[in-house]
């Protein structure tokens, strides 16, 4: 068995990105079960830049490959928020009811196309500082006025889905990262991963 690190402690993320990669002979730890103390500051301007970051500090700590992402919620008509504070949209230690009201509050006089929104996820495998790839996924939809469904987390709720014509925390797991931005950026990473398996003799 190999050993992968996650750089997350989002229970949430953590199932989806194990669901999405389901890889056989490897364990996947995240950062509750590495006891990984203290916070990743994330400084960066884009997903991009957070994602590297999260995978440099894990790998700087445990010095083994680590797999991380950066990942959130992007509204045009709000210039782009929540963005890469989407988790802290309502403040440094804010709750997912917090960040949804305020979302809901700042869109209250939004209609039609202006309740347009995406979900962005950028995936990292970092197997060392000159060795690493990325993969990014997107998906389209738009921004409720209520709350519906107990499934998924964060914003799911609010994120509506023309395709299944019903919000992401409606969906089934496996519905939901068939068409996620995490499930399209983790299944491009899954070769990399793959890739690196296979040089070190793991059978997938
Ligand atoms: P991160 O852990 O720094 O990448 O923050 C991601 C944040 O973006 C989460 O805490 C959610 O607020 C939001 N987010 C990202 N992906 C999803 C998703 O699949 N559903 C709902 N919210 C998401």
């Amino acid at each position: 068995m190999v050993e992968l690190l996650i750089a997350s402690r989002n229970r949430g993320k953590v199932t989806e990105i194990r669901e999405i990669l389901s890889l056989k002979n490897v364990d996947l730890l995240d950062l509750h079960e590495l006891s990984f103390e203290g916070e990743i500051e994330e400084s960066g301007d884009t997903f991009e830049e957070n994602a590297l970051i999260k995978a440099r500090a894990v790998f700087h700590r445990y010095s083994r490959p680590v797999i991380a992402d950066d990942s959130g919620l992007v509204v045009p008509y709000l210039e782009g928020e929540p963005g890469v504070r989407s988790a802290r949209y309502a403040g440094p230690n804010a709750t997912v009811r917090e960040n949804n009201d305020l979302l809901l509050s700042r869109l209250r006089d939004a209609e039609g196309k202006e309740r347009d929104a995406f979900f962005r996820c950028v995936a990292v495998f970092y197997v060392g500082p000159k060795q690493y790839q990325t993969a990014e996924g997107t998906v389209h939809g738009t921004i409720t006025r209520e709350l519906h469904g107990t499934g998924g987390f964060g914003y799911d709720p609010l994120f509506y889905v023309e395709q299944y014509g019903r919000t992401m925390a409606q969906l089934a797991d496996a519905r939901k990262n068939a068409i996620s931005h995490r499930g399209k950026a983790f299944r491009a990473l899954k070769r990399h991963v793959i890739a690196y398996l296979a040089e070190h003799d793991v059978v997938e």
